[in-house]
């Protein structure tokens, strides 16, 4: 999208040791000077965040967490809150990954409050969306995340400049993508959706696609209109493979 930097996120899920969180970030920062087009950004384990933190410098590559409270305190046991993710040095938080939808049985209604929470801490919230493979086949996609968008995102999500990133349930961890057409559409059906809602900043709205993406597929995937970044998974463990999709943008 004209005017906006890519951003290229890893998320780390559930993997790895403090030390081997320590050397991917450091092996990330080994060699960001081949990045130059994007701004990339890693989400580890709450229990890492200090360690890559730490080998980050803090900057310039951000840090965010994989999912936060929308309470702002109190005896809420085993949760963190957005305060704490922007304490240890997060800048932002994935909310409502299809995993969190489907082990935790998170809402839109509750990944909507707990945007609202990232934002009141000054985070700002990557809102997950993406239909199911049975949703694809009855021709629901565009439709199911269009009502993830109404439902996930709180009225200021646009002007506390959120990111949205698009990943089919059926594309993450399988190796699978869409086609660059079926991108393509969802991307430009989205970029509609955030435009009406958000007149003058939805149009602008960061929109990353998630799901197998790799240093193969990353330089067409991230070419197609109204695709502004990527949320990585699987490929973000390993520092070579998380660089040279930054270096696709
Ligand atoms: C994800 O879960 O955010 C993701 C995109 O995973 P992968 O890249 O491994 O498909």
């Amino acid at each position: 999208t004209p005017g906006v930097r890519p951003l290229i996120a890893g998320n780390w899920k559930m993997n790895g040791t403090l030390r081997e969180a320590a050397a991917l970030a450091e092996g990330v920062r080994a060699g960001l000077d081949r990045v130059t087009g994007a701004d990339l950004l890693l989400c580890p384990p709450f229990l890492h965040l200090h360690v890559a933190a730490a080998s980050m410098g803090w900057k310039p590559v951000g840090i965010g967490g994989q999912d936060c409270s929308a309470e702002a305190n109190g005896a809420h046991t085993g949760d963190v809150s957005a305060a704490m993710l922007a304490d240890a040095g997060c800048g932002y938080v994935i909310l409502g990954h299809s995993e969190r939808r489907a082990d935790h049985g998170e809402t839109d209604g509750l990944v909507q409050a707990k945007a609202r929470a990232a934002i009141e801490a000054g985070l700002i919230p990557i809102v997950c969306v993406g239909e199911t493979e049975a949703q694809r086949d009855a021709g629901e996609a565009e439709a199911v995340v269009a009502a993830q968008l109404a439902g996930s995102l709180p009225p200021d999500f646009a002007s506390a400049r959120g990111v949205v990133a698009y990943e089919p349930v059926w594309a993450i961890g399988t190796g699978r993508t869409p086609t660059e057409a079926d991108i393509t559409a969802m991307h430009g059906r989205m970029r509609a959706e955030l435009a009406a809602r958000f007149p003058g900043q939805g149009e602008t709205t960061r929109l990353l696609y998630g799901g197998s993406v790799k240093p193969s597929n990353a330089q067409a995937i991230l070419a197609l209109p109204n695709v502004d970044g990527a949320l990585v998974g699987g490929a973000s463990l390993k520092a070579d493979d998380f660089l040279a999709i930054g270096a696709a943008v």
